[in-house]
């Protein structure tokens, strides 16, 4: 069984040699009489930004830590190869948090969702009919509530969750901008996801001026990915009652002190609701989600972008890659074949 394990904690921004690719000894294949467990056959694996804090020795957080030598784990796409519990059967696709290895023992099955719809891209359970879907789903509609036609702006845009945020504003008819970190998601947005405007943060000088151009009127909703300089500048631009869906702030993960923000008076002065929020709590709302975006894939209102890595010994290069946004779209690695 090829497993990724993660060597010690890591301070700063993750390298590759934090990881070590190894085989362990002999993978049973079969679960144990009496159990409840099933024995999985990884397809996909997804990488996301949330995994950088699990590389931490902390305690506290939302999510447990890794366990340094041991394989990480994650969300991904699977095949039940055995089961000893009622509701999987062999051969069932599932999605749901495995091990960045070949063949994974799930000893809480309950945790998996099943996947009934196979007539669009399996690797799709990793993004927009995943984690992040339902991320941009219940952020943007439960957190945003958005109403029609307003401004909203989306940091990390043309990533897992900014596109499909970006989307559904539009579906909203919202007017909606976006920024990324390079010209060629610039492009992606504007052409591809159909975002009204769109800039490169990287090139600006002074993001409160970038803002002000793209959204003269100022700022409705704000979907949070990234925090630090460009919370702070976006605080200035919001409107009256604005909302600020809190989904993430993936520029402060690798830095030993967090950035502070300056203008969190905005947040009273224009009564604006800054609300975090974490996907977990929204899975019951899963079928209500799935069902509503499978007709926008198969009629194909909505598009849909991911960056696929090949074969488990990549999958390190592909997860650091978030942080400096080598990936354009959401970031997938391909273990296996059905
Ligand atoms: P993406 O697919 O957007 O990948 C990460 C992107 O972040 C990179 O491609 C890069 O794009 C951008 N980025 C990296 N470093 C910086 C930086 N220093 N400043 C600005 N941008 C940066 O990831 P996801 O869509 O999966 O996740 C987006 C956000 O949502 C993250 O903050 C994540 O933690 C959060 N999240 C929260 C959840 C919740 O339950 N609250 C659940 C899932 C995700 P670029 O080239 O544009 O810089």
């Amino acid at each position: 069984n090829k497993q990724v394990i993660l060597r010690d904690y890591v301070s700063g921004f993750p390298e590759e040699t934090d990881f070590e690719l190894r085989t362990s000894g002999k993978i049973r294949l079969k679960v144990a009489q009496g159990s409840k467990s099933v024995v999985v056959k990884n397809l996909y694996l997804s990488c996301d930004p949330y995994m950088r804090n699990r590389m931490k020795n902390s305690t506290g957080s939302y999510v447990a830590s890794f366990s340094p030598g041991s394989p990480i784990t994650g969300n991904g796409v699977a095949k039940v190869i055995d089961s000893g519990h009622p509701n999987f059967k062999k051969g069932d696709l599932v999605w749901g948090i495995i091990g960045w290895e070949e063949y994974s023992l799930i000893t809480e099955p309950e945790t998996l969702f099943k996947i009934e719809h196979t007539d669009v891209p399996l690797s799709y359970y990793t993004g927009i009919l995943g984690m992040p879907g339902m991320t941009a789903y219940a952020g943007f509609y439960e957190v945003g509530s958005p109403k029609e036609g307003e401004y909203v702006f989306i940091s990390a845009a043309s990533g897992a969750v900014g596109q499909l945020v970006g989307q559904f504003a539009k579906l909203k008819n919202c007017y909606v901008v976006g920024t990324a970190g390079s010209k060629e998601k610039v492009d992606l947005l504007k052409n591809k996801f159909g975002f009204d405007e769109a800039f490169n943060y990287k090139e600006e000088q002074d993001l409160d001026k970038a803002l002000k151009r793209c959204l003269p009127d100022g700022i409705d909703i704000y979907f949070e990915n990234v925090g630090g300089k460009m919370l702070d500048a976006v605080l200035l631009n919001m409107r009256l009652h604005g909302r600020i869906p809190v989904c993430g702030m993936i520029s402060q993960y690798n830095l030993e002190e967090p950035e502070g923000a300056h203008n969190l008076f905005c947040l009273i002065s224009k009564r604006v609701r800054m609300e975090g929020f974490l996907v977990f709590d929204y899975y019951p709302m899963y079928p209500k989600y799935r069902d509503m975006v499978l007709p926008l894939i198969r009629e194909g209102k909505i598009t849909y972008v991911e960056d696929i890595a090949e074969g488990l010994e990549n999958a390190p290069k592909a997860l650091i890659g978030l942080f400096s946004g080598r990936n354009i779209g959401k970031q997938v690695v391909l273990v296996a074949r059905e």
